[in-house]
């Protein structure tokens, strides 16, 4: 049976002050379950102090993304053997704030989710259409697009993949697709994935997802957790959707 998977992540938020106290109010908060399991992806500069607080805890960590490049000549760029020596689980990829932000193309994106895979961790991977795209009616060709660049890259490595998806016009607009309209989502993403071979991985939604929406969300067939930003960063929000 697929396990349930909910993962904060804090975007370019913190400080070492407050870092301490969510991170203490989530190990002081969380109990282990079989089949329930969440994490907490930190800006780079925490990656130790995440460490730090988890090790030996039921929560695991990772980085909101990794350079596709092994090292060199990549100014302000961190790869992913580098985050992987923070004991790191898990990094994102292709969030859309990197995408659209960053120019982070399909590419790109496939690419990092491959070296995050060599460095021994599980890639994230994002994928999400925008609200001009959905209002276009070509949701479903964006996604599959997205997520047909990672799976040409990872190969049989598909199954090690945790896949989110991420509406655009849902991220940090307190507006959530409705559950119905996210499953239908997760059901063709989750079809494509079984014929790589990985129909189990986790397939998580993301987009303001709150406490009072996540049960709703979460009951739907093919949707295994949350990929959590704002309500991610206080540590009873975040505890309540993970229960959800
Ligand atoms: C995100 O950053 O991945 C996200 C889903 O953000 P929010 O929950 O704030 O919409």
């Amino acid at each position: 049976m697929r396990g349930k998977l909910v993962v904060g992540n804090w975007k370019m938020n913190g400080g070492l002050a407050s870092n301490a106290a969510l991170l203490q109010a989530l190990v002081a908060g969380w109990r282990a379950e079989p089949g329930r399991a969440i994490a907490v992806c930190v800006p780079f500069p925490y990656l130790a102090q995440a460490q730090a607080a988890l090790t030996g805890t039921a929560i695991a960590w990772g980085a909101q993304t990794a350079s596709e490049h092994r090292s060199g000549a990549y100014t302000g760029e961190v790869a992913a053997p580098m985050v992987a020596e923070f004991g790191c689980r898990y990094a994102i990829v292709g969030h859309s704030e990197r995408r659209h932000i960053y120019g982070e193309t399909s590419a790109v994106v496939a690419a990092k989710a491959l070296a995050v895979l060599a460095a021994g961790m599980t890639p994230i991977v994002c994928v999400g259409e925008t609200l001009a795209e959905r209002d276009a009616g070509t949701t479903e060709d964006v996604v599959l697009q997205q997520l047909e660049a990672a799976l040409a890259a990872v190969g049989e490595a598909a199954a090690k993949l945790v896949v989110a998806y991420e509406p655009v016009w849902a991220i940090g607009t307190g507006r959530t697709a409705a559950p119905g309209e996210a499953q239908a989502v997760h059901a063709l993403l989750r079809a494509r994935l079984a014929r790589a071979g990985a129909a189990e991985i986790p397939l998580l939604y993301g987009g303001s997802v709150k406490a009072d929406n996540a049960g709703a969300l979460f009951a739907m067939k093919d949707i295994d957790g949350g990929l959590i930003g704002g309500a991610a960063l206080q540590a009873g929000d975040f505890l309540a959707i993970a229960r959800a």
